[in-house]
């Protein structure tokens, strides 16, 4: 979906599908692709008008397909288990049966994909914060200053409660959106409202959790710090929480 010059605003994109008898030819770049360069296909979205957002289409792309390139693997501050790289289409060409919906169609595919993959960032970011929280407790139960545990101090006992806090309201979001859409009921909003606070919930979590430890949360030798650095990019894909905020705002004011 993404492109250098077209981030959170997708429908400025610029690649371009043309219809070339039973094939279409895709030319352009996209960036920041998950897992380019080791997936089998790469679900593709294009122009094949210039009818702004309604003038995009989405393709499977073959990984071995003719004309299909990477750039190098982004350096990123953290999710070192996913390469990240651009995607350069020179001239591919793919049948036109790997078009999926109809052409016009492929903003409302991808916004429907977003939707359901906000519920992934979701339940994977509290999760994470769970896991911060799990090792500041039991840190902050053990370490002793002062002649007793840390955790014995309010002020830090406190800091606990607030992480518990988070996190369990942060769950609740995630699974009142997924139970809507089991339920095969509109979930879009609710997906924006937990992807936001989710996410928002992990990256207080887990920054928390590295105080909790002091200076040895701040080291390798504990996964906290690890924690907060994979917390962060949730806040930014699968639409900046700015753009969910966008999105809440025009269901709430619609
Ligand atoms: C590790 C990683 C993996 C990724 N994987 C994929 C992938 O597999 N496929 C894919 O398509 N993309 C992927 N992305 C891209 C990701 O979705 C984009 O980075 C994201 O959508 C933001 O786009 P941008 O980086 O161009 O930021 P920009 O859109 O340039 O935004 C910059 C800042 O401006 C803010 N902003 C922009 N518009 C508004 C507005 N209207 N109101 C308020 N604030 C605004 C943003 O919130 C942000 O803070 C990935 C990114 C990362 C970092």
């Amino acid at each position: 979906l993404s492109e250098p010059l077209a981030g959170s605003d997708v429908a400025s994109m610029t690649t371009r599908a043309t219809r070339d008898g039973d094939s279409y030819v895709i030319k352009g770049r996209k960036a920041w692709i998950s897992h380019a360069g080791h997936a089998d296909f790469y679900t593709t979205f294009a122009r094949t008008s210039d009818d702004g957002g309604r003038g995009l289409s989405c393709f499977i792309v073959p990984g071995d397909a003719e004309g299909l390139e990477f750039g190098a693997p982004e350096k990123k501050m953290g999710l070192h288990c996913d390469t990240v790289r651009e995607v350069i289409f020179n001239d591919v060409r793919v049948d036109a049966d790997r078009r999926i919906g109809d052409e016009g169609q492929g903003m409302a595919i991808a916004l429907s994909a977003l939707d359901s993959g906000r519920l992934g960032i979701a339940a994977g970011a509290t999760g994470l914060a769970q896991g911060a929280l799990d090792v500041a407790a039991a840190y902050a139960k053990e370490r002793e200053q002062f002649g007793r545990p840390i955790a014995a101090n309010q002020g830090l006992a406190f800091l606990i409660a607030d992480m518990e806090a988070a996190i369990t309201s942060a769950r609740a979001t995630y699974l009142h959106a997924a139970r809507l859409r089991d339920a095969g009921r509109a979930f879009s909003k609710e997906a924006a409202v937990a992807k936001l606070v989710c996410t928002d919930a992990a990256m207080q979590v887990t920054t928390d959790a590295v105080q909790v430890l002091g200076g040895a949360g701040y080291t390798q030798d504990f996964p906290v710090e690890r924690y907060m650095r994979e917390a962060k990019v949730a806040q930014i894909f699968e639409g900046t929480n700015q753009i969910q905020r966008l999105v809440i705002s025009r269901h709430v004011l619609a």
